[in-house]
């Protein structure tokens, strides 16, 4: 089994088999985001691909999920895709899950058949960084996308019948757009209806070129409490029918988890509660990402 550089995946992946199908990402120039900056992107081949898969049918007992990283392993030409989902039904007929992150640009290249057959070999979530409703804050932050290309690739994915978990950064807006950060994120997200949603808080790693824009000061970073006042006015703006909420990621000072929209008034309320009580937060030391 071969890995390259840092591997990153989502929380609810923590007992998944990591296979990177891909290496890095393609984009790699978020100005908030230092994931994968130690890294060139490329596209791994089939073969390298299905040996590590083989190696963990030899090594490892039962695999109920497989998490196909890096960043963007939507990039990879669907035939192979197809190829390796095929791999991983023929080997592990006890898996249950495969997902990845997805990529806006991606989910857009790929026809809606392309994406069907994924689903029908076993690809069944995909994990997107909307990041922000707000085009100014997807353009400051050189996203690569505006909102409603974000809107079009979601959309298309759950058109193919593949689940979506969607994340958005708290905090992204700094001091000056948060107000439009938790509008705009709230009408993109009761556009998509995804499955589940995640909050992060912006996190400031040295080397992502954000810290540099906060070290010169034209970028004004929220405090605790205001990203506490942008949960709250992105959750009452939320008009979700199904969906699973969570922001128990470690970057957050608020852990909150419901079903939406069933349980928005009693997380409007603790969210009002650590406003009065801010001791019970998350210290920013303990904060991670
Ligand atoms: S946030 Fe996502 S798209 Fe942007 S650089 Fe990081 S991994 Fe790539």
């Amino acid at each position: 089994m071969q890995y390259f550089g840092s591997i990153w995946r989502p929380p609810s992946e923590a007992d998944s088999l990591i296979i990177q199908a891909t290496i890095g990402c393609s984009h790699n120039a978020c100005l908030f985001c230092s994931m994968y900056r130690d890294k060139s992107f490329r596209i791994r081949s089939t073969a390298e691909v299905v040996a590590d898969l083989q190696w963990a049918r030899l090594n490892l007992q039962e695999l109920r999920r497989i998490f196909l990283a890096d960043g963007n392993a939507l990039a990879m030409p669907p035939k192979d895709l197809e190829q390796i989902l095929d791999c991983i039904q023929a080997n592990f007929p006890e898996c249950r899950r495969v997902s990845s992150y997805a990529a806006p640009g991606d989910l857009l290249r790929l026809t809606p058949a392309e994406l069907v057959r994924l689903r029908e070999r076993g690809l069944q979530l995909l994990y997107v960084g909307l990041e922000s409703g707000s085009n100014t804050v997807l353009r400051l932050m050189n996203k690569g996308v505006d909102s409603g290309q974000l809107q079009n690739a979601c959309l298309k994915a759950r058109e193919a019948g593949i689940a979506l978990s969607t994340m958005l950064i708290s905090g992204l807006g700094g001091r000056t757009y948060s107000t439009e950060h938790a509008d705009a994120s709230a009408e993109l997200v009761n556009a998509v209806q995804p499955e589940y949603l995640s909050l992060l808080s912006l996190m400031l790693p040295e080397d992502a070129p954000l810290a540099k824009m906060v070290a010169d000061g034209r970028f004004v970073p929220l405090q605790a409490l205001e990203i506490l006042h942008e949960n709250r006015r992105l959750l009452a703006g939320l008009n979700l029918q199904r969906t699973i909420f969570s922001s128990n990621h470690a970057s957050n000072f608020l852990s909150l988890s419901g079903r939406l929209p069933g349980d928005k008034e009693r997380m409007l309320a603790q969210i009002d509660q650590a406003l009065y009580k801010p001791e019970i937060l998350r210290p920013d030391y303990a904060r991670g990402l």
